[in-house]
């Protein structure tokens, strides 16, 4: 590596299912950035001393996933949206001090907005399904926009109670039997439990009380078209994919390390689409 080289890398443990170095890597070819970008794998015994050796191993920066998003959090000096979130998913160097952010709201609404512009006008209520991680950075990311209610249900109901009282009186709990009720009212739903990934059971949720005009979203992205995903487009209704929420997540990191704003284009799409295992009419759709 020249003296110039960036590197950034995703710590996890374990790590080697991650999408990140597949995306940033095509990043830094197309831009022409002197970058790398790698995969490490990383203890949760031994993070905290990973963060500290950071520098000296070469790094700027990087991604970080499970298991160790809290405790990147408390490792860290975390922005306002990573603290509110709890969770922090991208850290950088700044000077000598290593901070933070959450980049799951940001790419959760980035993404709606290039999959179903103007989402957001006019909408006063979302309903989102589950109430683990990713539910955390999507309930913050439509917060951020200025919604005055979303109703969450959880398999767990006591988690969709803990997320009203984390994020206050605009998060409505509801049982899941309750939801036929809550559809009818709502412009915008999100999957965010892991039903309808590969190896889950299937998300079993009737749509006709959707509004025309709504549009649905989920954070699953393996497979791209979800059962969720495929009877809201059978019925007419705007749809947003987990992997545009993937690719999008990760734009503002590359951009903290290497100084240059991606874009999420179609080639991109195709490639993460490809990995995943897809078939390119699948990948190439949006
Ligand atoms: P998590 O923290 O483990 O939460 C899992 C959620 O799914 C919880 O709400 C859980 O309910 C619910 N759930 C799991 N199995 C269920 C079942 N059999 N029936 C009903 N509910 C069930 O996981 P996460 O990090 O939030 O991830 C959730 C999904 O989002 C995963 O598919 C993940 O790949 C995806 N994701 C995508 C992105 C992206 O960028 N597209 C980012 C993050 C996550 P309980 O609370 O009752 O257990």
């Amino acid at each position: 590596m020249s003296e110039q080289t960036r590197a950034a890398c995703v710590m996890g443990w374990p790590v080697g299912h991650s999408r990140s170095p597949l995306i940033h890597g095509h990043w830094i070819e197309r831009h022409g950035v002197a970058g790398a970008y790698g995969r490490e794998a990383v203890r949760p015994e031994e993070f905290a001393e990973f963060l500290e050796g950071l520098a000296g191993r070469g790094y700027v920066g990087g991604n970080v996933t499970l298991p160790h998003k809290e405790a990147a959090l408390a490792l860290t000096e975390p922005d306002e949206r990573a603290r509110a979130i709890g969770a922090a998913n991208t850290i950088w160097l700044d000077g000598g001090r290593l901070r933070s952010t959450n980049t799951d709201a940001p790419g959760f609404v980035d993404n709606l907005d290039t999959a179903a512009p103007g989402w957001d006008k006019g909408l006063e209520h979302a309903v989102v399904l589950g109430a683990g991680g990713a539910a955390r950075g999507i309930v913050y990311g439509i917060l951020e926009r200025g919604i005055e209610r979303i109703t969450v249900a959880n398999r767990t109901h006591a988690r969709a109670q803990a997320l009203r009282d984390h994020y206050g009186p605009k998060i409505q709990p509801v049982q899941w039997d309750g939801l036929p009720h809550a559809l009818g009212e709502a412009g915008l739903l999100v999957n965010a439990t892991s039903l309808g990934m590969a190896g889950q059971p299937a998300l079993e949720l009737d749509l006709a009380p959707l509004p025309s005009h709504g549009v649905v979203a989920d954070a699953v992205y393996a497979p791209l078209m979800t059962p969720l995903l495929k009877d809201a487009e059978r019925r007419g209704l705007r749809i947003a994919d987990g992997l545009g929420m993937l690719l999008h997540q990760a734009v503002p990191g590359f951009e903290l390390w290497f100084g240059v704003r991606p874009k999420v284009t179609a080639e991109l799409r195709a490639l993460v689409a490809r990995d995943l295992g897809e078939r390119p009419s699948e990948a190439t759709r949006k």
